[in-house]
């Protein structure tokens, strides 16, 4: 079997930078790869057709078993600031398969996670877990439907082989899809080698590959640096709108591309609290849902002092040109996420007018513990059915905003109906855990129409018990 005829088209244009930003090697093989969950929308869009193949051959390239012919796999090199640490670190539990050229011309990375050791594995296994791969699967699915920007998931196959974590579980790879897997982490790993060539090179890449509108341009590094947080100010706006945490904004985590990436103990917000986390891990609430536009601030600066030598020869000027650049961030942000939440209500006013109306209805929410994507949906939909709208604070903020007269059409664009509700998440991944994908399966179907759909979908918008015990996700490194 050869690549033609299942479509890949391969052009690694990544392994063209200096040595160090790779180490080439191929996934390790796994016994008994099965494919448990396939992508075939995003086969089709990719150009991809697997249906030549019988289901053991499929899940032999699923798995990195099979390579095809014209692509030679690599892991990437990059660090990474965790909760403030500056780490080394690199591709320890994946590799890239290949770059493959869609027939709409645009360039994916191929990842599979989970695909063994590699040389950045540490102490690592270099494996992953099904409940994590499948949970992947499922966020960044409905993050793409949501219309925000993101790495996708093409398929899941089990190994046949068991990790071993806190307790033994099902081996698990996911095939991966991104604009690339370029990082902050990736300019932090270069700059910690003092290699201004490569650091030029790498510039010059991530403009070529995702900011062709910068070619030509002076000061190229500046460019894509504003460039840069411009999307990554888009990219939190997005999570804020929807009531995405993230959950490990670390350096590594943030795609150069500004696509959302790496979904490990992220989940959607029911009642809106900004001190929301979810992850066991932060303690802090570094990442809590509030925190993420400072956080991406940060991340910023991080992403800012690994481009001075590039910035101007007097580094003392360049380091001023680019803390008013980070600085720029709050202003973006600001304005950006106003614009969000006038969208959310439909309406367009004074600056202060709108953000006054947009702080009583969140301060309400959080105050009345009012599920964040529901009360917009009611507000939106205007069916007030349930108790907690009664609320006399709640029906004074409905009436100003209603003598605003908001705009149907826009809040349905921006106020999804559904979102992944975490214990629907949790109760399908323990169906899959017993082999049944039939759950998964129907809850995908639902998170693929978030803002347009009427079918039954009532189940799917109920935030579930509140429970004792607070909701909490695991890294499942
Ligand atoms: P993540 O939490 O997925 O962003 O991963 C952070 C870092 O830990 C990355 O360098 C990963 O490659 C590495 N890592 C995570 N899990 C494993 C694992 N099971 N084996 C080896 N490296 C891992
Ligand atoms: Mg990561």
């Amino acid at each position: 079997m050869t690549q033609n005829n299942i479509g890949w088209n391969f052009q690694n244009s990544y392994l063209k930078l200096a040595d160090i930003m790779v180490s080439k090697l191929p996934p390790v093989p796994v016994k008994n790869p099965k494919v448990v969950l396939y992508n075939a929308q995003l086969e089709q869009e990719l150009g991809l057709n697997f249906s030549s193949l019988d289901e053991q051959e499929k899940a032999s390239y699923l798995s990195g078993n099979t390579i095809p012919e014209q692509t030679t796999p690599w892991a990437e090199a990059y660090a990474g600031h965790q909760f403030g640490h500056l780490t080394m670190l690199g591709d320890g539990r994946a590799v890239v398969l290949g770059e493959h050229i869609a027939p709409n011309k645009k360039r994916f990375d191929i990842q599979f996670k989970g695909s063994g050791v590699t040389p950045y594995s540490r102490s690592g296994d270099g494996r992953a877990a099904l409940g994590p791969m499948l949970r992947e699967y499922i966020i960044s699915e409905a993050i793409h439907f949501l219309n925000i920007p993101t790495s996708r998931s093409l398929a899941v196959v089990t190994t046949g082989e068991d990790v071993v974590r806190e307790t033994i579980l099902p081996g698990a790879i996911l095939t991966r899809v991104a604009a690339s897997h370029i990082r902050v982490g990736t300019f932090e790993f270069v700059a910690a080698q003092k290699d201004i060539n490569t650091l030029q090179e790498l510039i010059m890449y991530c403009i070529d590959r995702h900011y062709q509108e910068l070619k030509g341009q002076k000061n190229p590094a500046l460019q894509l640096f504003r460039a840069v947080m411009n999307r990554h100010a888009d990219l939190i706006v997005n999570y804020m709108r929807v009531g995405f945490i993230h959950g490990v904004l670390n350096t590594d985590n943030v795609a150069i591309s500004g696509e959302s990436i790496d979904y490990g103990p992220c989940a959607f917000m029911d009642s809106y609290d900004p001190k929301t986390k979810f992850s066991s891990i932060d303690q802090q609430g570094r990442y809590a849902y509030g925190n993420q536009p400072i956080i991406a601030k940060w991340n910023m600066a991080r992403f800012a002092e690994t481009l001075i030598p590039l910035i101007d020869v007097d580094l003392n000027k360049a380091i001023e040109m680019l803390e008013e650049e980070v600085n720029e961030f709050s202003k973006i942000y600001i304005n950006k996420s106003l614009e969000m939440m006038r969208n959310k209500l439909g309406i367009k006013g004074g600056v202060e007018e709108d953000s006054l109306l947009i702080k009583e209805l969140l301060t309400w929410m959080q105050n009345n513990k009012a599920d964040y994507t529901n009360t917009f949906v009611s507000i939106m939909n205007e069916t007030f059915d349930q108790p907690v709208y009664q609320d006399q604070a709640f029906q004074e903020c409905y009436k100003k905003l209603r003598i605003r007269k908001p705009n149907r059409e826009t809040m349905r664009k921006n106020n999804p109906l559904v979102i992944p509700r975490n214990y629907q998440v949790e109760d399908s991944l323990k169906l899959a855990h017993e082999g049944n994908f039939e759950s998964v399966a129907s809850l995908l179907s639902v998170l693929r129409n978030p803002y347009n759909n009427s079918n039954n979908i009532k189940q799917f918008q109920d935030p579930g018990p509140a429970s004792s015990i607070p909701y909490q996700t695991f890294c499942g490194t």
